[in-house]
């Protein structure tokens, strides 16, 4: 068996088993494929072995995948920095946006986003490490923004985005996610039904305190040269 097939299998392995001894619903975690930095064929080996939704973070890189993949049937998130002159671009090319920060963001995209299209998923980011170089919004301006995120027509707030400082103790791991979640939870907006958080080296302790969304790139794919 190919090898990223089996990593698939591993990390589906994986997530299945924290599920269950979380005390998480079965399948209520997904699988995001981060194929960044990665060849088009390596998309075609994990497709091939059933996984559809896939992450990118440079916008040129992920057009040019797209283009060659034009015939699959995936789901593409956008999971890197946004510049705003890539809004349009954004808004055109991806059902999900993770990295949204702004207001002036989220109403680009909403106005940007073509008629054709249905409205366009996003999460904001929330920076739960407080380190300065990390973006992201404070927990504390979440209510405010959310709010405002939600009035705008053709966007459909679905979560949160998180990426921690990494951390190799397990209970280190799970107090951002844990905090994060608590926060989301006192907002009481039923909509918010996706926390994007986990990556290859954390997805247990991300799926024990409720992550939906797993990002995850060199479990299933291998080490990148470059980021
Ligand atoms: C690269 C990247 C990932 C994947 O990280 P791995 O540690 O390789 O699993 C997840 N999320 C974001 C935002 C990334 O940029």
């Amino acid at each position: 068996m190919p090898t990223i097939a089996n990593n698939l299998k591993q990390i589906n392995a994986r997530m299945r088993h924290a599920e269950q001894i979380y005390h998480r619903a079965e399948n209520s975690v997904q699988l995001l494929a981060v194929s960044k930095t990665k060849p088009t064929c390596a998309i075609v080996s994990a497709y091939q072995a059933g996984q559809r939704n896939f992450g990118e973070n440079y916008v040129q890189e992920a057009l040019n995948k797209q283009r060659e993949l034009g015939a699959f049937d995936i789901t593409w998130h956008f999971i890197g920095a946004i510049q705003s002159n890539k809004t349009k671009v954004l808004a055109t090319h991806f059902d999900w946006i993770h990295c949204v920060e702004s207001l002036k963001i989220a109403q680009r995209l909403s106005s940007q986003r073509p008629d054709f299209l249905s409205p366009l998923n996003i999460c904001v980011q929330v920076n739960i490490s407080h380190e300065d170089t990390k973006s992201g919004i404070k927990l504390d301006e979440l209510d405010d923004l959310i709010t405002e995120i939600s009035s705008l027509p053709n966007i459909a707030l679905r979560g949160v985005m998180a990426i921690p400082a990494p951390e190799i103790d397990f209970a280190m791991q799970r107090e951002p996610y844990r905090k994060l979640v608590a926060a989301v939870k006192t907002l009481n907006n039923i909509n918010l039904n996706t926390f994007s958080f986990g990556m290859s080296d954390d997805l247990e302790a991300a799926i024990s305190e409720g992550s939906t969304l797993v990002r995850i790139g060199t479990a299933l794919f291998g080490s990148r040269n470059y980021d």
